[in-house]
């Protein structure tokens, strides 16, 4: 057997990517400010600045979005999304909404109040926003090797359950449902074992607390517990997914993620209990039940893309893609985040840039450097992103100072993994070169999106 993993598709329709050189790279970022967000999505030859939403729709979905019925009340489309969704899932109620974040706030919105706490290995940004809006504490309760960048284990995802059980104690009365996501994206798209799912589910029943799973990433955990949990090794992905889902009471989900599609999301849930009151909230915030957010041709796409995304072959060569990225950076003596995950590669700038002071944001600066050598667009996870600057002028930095990289799903090919990997080892050997930066102007909230920079 040959040993190269090959791409599980070809190509039917190209979309050009624009050269760049050096100088004009310079010159670009040096006018977005040394922010790659406020670049030109044109002017980057690599963007792996998130996988969400950014994938590329197979020839089945294409012609599946001519199908599209844009009837306001009881689309076709709906009902051809729901009986895929049930059957996936094996729950009763499917609820659409235009992507991950309303699905999470119109569930919070009928479910939670000022006061609550919700318990999850790791709250997503939109999720832990969402909820702290409302005056929901977000409590994160990971394992503690899921915090450990080095250490290498088969699912760092998992949820500590003694952390739980102490929680639920504690504090029961606050506690709305219990969450878990998986993959566990926060946390470097770590997975979330079978074993820890069904003790989790458990635990939560002997309290009589209702379990939520974010599922954006479902289909790559499956693989996962496929690959690396013993009993697992010949059941089919969708048998996976169907036992995962048996343990919840519901789920929230991005379809922009192992959706396959590009915009799209959805709540489903075992029994009708909270049913009345999130559909009323749907429709003041998304629209009437059998659309949600959505399109008629994207719930088509989404029907499509939904089953594409637990393909065996796809699943592996999604995997191996990470892994592979990875090798290539442990050859050059860059480190990572260990194991590599389902959908991104987060790298340590730690240690391509050991000697720069933190207050000099280190990731950041990698991140400026693999534009400028490469074109590539990756993100900081590091100081800017999480750092604050107090009133005294003074700043709080980050833990960590990582870059990820993101993959689109379907998009790139092998050859584009290679090139991205000789850019970085050309960057760790031209270290000694690269410059930090000053933050020149930042906004109060989510400053990385919008601040602006100058060389140290
Ligand atoms: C992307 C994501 C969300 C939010 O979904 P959007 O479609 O971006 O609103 C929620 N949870 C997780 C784990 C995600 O990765």
């Amino acid at each position: 057997m040959p040993k190269t993993l090959i791409e599980p598709f070809r190509i039917k329709s190209v979309e050009p990517i624009r050269m760049t050189t050096r100088a004009e790279r310079e010159q670009l970022l040096q006018a977005a400010h040394l922010n790659v967000f406020k670049l030109r999505a044109d002017d980057v030859l690599i963007d792996w600045l998130t996988d969400s939403g950014t994938g590329a729709m197979s020839s089945r979905q294409w012609g599946a979005i001519m199908e599209g019925d844009e009837s306001y009340a009881g689309a076709r489309s709906y009902y051809r999304l729901e009986k895929v969704i049930q059957d996936i899932t094996g729950m009763a109620h499917f609820i659409p909404t235009h992507q991950g974040r309303a699905a999470e706030k119109v569930l919070f919105t009928a479910v939670c109040k000022k006061g609550d706490l919700v318990p999850n290995n790791c709250h997503f940004d939109t999720t832990r926003g969402n909820l702290e809006y409302m005056g929901v504490e977000a409590l994160d309760c990971v394992e503690a090797v899921g915090l450990q960048p080095a250490t290498i284990a088969p699912f760092k995802g998992n949820i500590d359950l003694a952390r739980v059980e102490e929680v639920l104690q504690k504090e029961g009365a606050r506690i709305p449902f219990g969450m878990l996501t998986v993959t566990n994206n926060t946390g470097g798209g770590q997975p979330v074992s079978m074993a820890n799912i069904r003790a989790y589910a458990a635990l939560l029943k002997k309290y009589g607390k209702p379990f939520i799973m974010d599922v954006c990433r479902f289909a790559e955990n499956a693989m996962f517990i496929k690959m690396r949990e013993s009993g697992y090794e010949n059941t089919p992905i969708p048998d996976i997914v169907r036992e995962m889902f048996s343990y919840a009471d519901g789920a929230t989900m991005s379809a922009k993620k192992d959706g396959m599609v590009n915009i799209g999301g959805f709540i489903v849930l075992r029994s009708d209990e909270w049913l009345d009151e999130v559909r009323s909230d749907l429709i003041m915030m998304e629209g009437f039940p059998t659309y949600g957010g959505m399109a008629g041709r994207d719930l088509e796409a989404l029907a499509v893309g939904l089953q594409e995304g637990m393909d065996e072959d796809y699943l592996r060569y999604r995997l191996r893609t990470a892994e592979y990225l990875g090798e290539k950076l442990d050859e050059a003596g860059v480190g990572f985040v260990r194991p590599t995950g389902g959908h991104a590669v987060y790298i340590d700038a730690k240690t391509v840039l050991p000697d720069m002071p933190v207050a000099h944001y280190p990731a950041w600066a990698l991140c400026n450097a693999l534009y400028l050598e490469g074109g590539i667009r990756g993100v900081e996870i590091g100081s800017v992103m999480f750092g604050k600057r107090l009133q005294d002028g003074t700043e709080t930095y980050h833990s960590m100072e990582l870059v990820r990289l993101a993959f689109p799903r379907r998009m790139y090919t092998q050859s584009h993994f290679d090139y991205a990997a000789e850019v970085i080892a050309e960057v760790k050997e031209q270290a000694a070169s690269i410059r930090g930066v000053k933050i020149t102007k930042q906004p109060k909230f989510l400053r990385h999106f919008t601040a602006e920079f100058d060389w140290v």
